[in-house]
């Protein structure tokens, strides 16, 4: 249960000498690790009936976790991955803690260890990793270990890692497309706003969009990005994707914009249109993504969001024409983000 972000449990209290509600605090702790001073946040039991001099208590279950704590910082530290990146890694794969044990050719219950209460060694680190950020690497570790699993399972874990390598393969190769396309703008100037590419937070800002506005189509997704930007720059001396804009008839286009609506995590639709007889590519949410805005990009963003929602493509384009950075440019030039200084209102 949580009351006012505090934590409470029910629980034998050994101050007063019987169950009752007891709250659990938060603090800075220290410990030593292999020599090292690691401070971690500690979690402590707190009675709420009893004097200030002696109201903290702890059992063995909040040490063993406060340990885990204070040896996870100690791996963020040293820059190993913690616990809870072994476990990410597991669930992500499908395996339990022995079956990545035995892909990993170490003894069945190093991994238990690893995400309870030992610091792993190097060597496991890297191969954990590559586990990770390489499905390739990892769907070849399962098939050559065909043997050690029965039919059943082995079919179920297959099934599972060439999903990821598929996902993972599809994801990588559109990023790298419009990578590509950026190479030449990759260092912070007046043409990126200060930023090089950043396609996690570009998806990220679509989604958002196509979650707040329900007909987004491509022309309006674009002006929307070029505001976003924009004014994000004006406010912060940068912007928030790092994209280039172009002067175009209908208004600013980023470079690569093909590639932006072809990124393996931009979902859309072709959808016919009757009054204009041509295909139109319709934007939506992806909630599988998980980036967390911070507070100044959403205040853009919602700035952004609440001004144009009722303006159609063509409605946006017009708006658009009237800034300066669009009337005192030419066709095809890039806009600087100079010119974000003087955007209409
Ligand atoms: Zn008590």
């Amino acid at each position: 249960m949580k009351r006012n972000d505090k934590v409470i449990i029910k629980k034998y209290c050994p101050i007063c000498d019987c169950e009752h509600e007891i709250i659990i605090n938060e603090k800075e702790g220290i410990a030593t690790i292999k020599g090292e001073e690691i401070k971690y946040m500690k979690k402590v039991y707190f009675c709420p009936n009893a004097d200030e001099a002696e109201c903290e208590f702890s059992d063995s279950k909040i040490m063993d976790s406060n340990l885990l704590a204070a040896k996870d910082a100690y791996r963020v530290k040293t820059g190993l991955l913690t616990s809870y990146d072994i476990k990410d890694i597991r669930s992500k794969y499908g395996l339990t803690q022995s079956e990545f044990a035995l892909l990993l050719d170490c003894g069945e219950i190093t991994i238990t260890r690893y995400e309870t209460k030992q610091i792993q060694d190097k060597c496991h680190d890297e191969q954990m990793r590559l586990f990770r950020d390489n499905p390739r690497y990892a769907f070849e570790c399962l098939k050559s270990h065909k043997e050690l699993f029965d039919y059943k399972k082995y079919s179920e874990l297959n099934d599972c890692f060439l999903n990821i390598v598929e996902t993972e393969g599809k994801e990588a190769s559109s990023r790298e497309l419009l990578r590509t396309i950026y190479s030449k703008y990759d260092s912070p100037s007046l043409d990126n706003g200060n930023k090089t590419l950043d396609i996690d937070i570009l998806e990220a800002i679509i989604s958002y969009f196509a979650s707040k506005i329900k007909y987004l189509y491509k022309v309006r997704l674009m002006k929307l990005l070029w505001y976003t930007d924009m004014i994000f720059y004006n406010n912060y001396g940068v912007s928030m994707t790092g994209l280039v804009y172009t002067h175009k008839q209908y208004g600013a286009l980023p470079i690569g914009h093909h590639e932006i609506i072809g990124l393996y995590n931009v979902y859309t639709e072709e959808e016919y249109d009757q009054s204009s007889e041509n295909f139109l590519t319709r934007i939506y949410d992806n909630k599988n993504l998980n980036y967390k805005f911070t507070d100044e990009e959403l205040k853009v963003l919602e700035l952004v969001k609440d001004k144009f929602i009722q303006y159609s493509g063509a409605e946006i384009a017009e708006y658009m024409h009237k800034e300066k950075a669009y009337i005192h440019t030419n066709f095809g030039d890039i806009i600087s983000y100079e010119w974000a200084k003087d955007l209409n209102n």
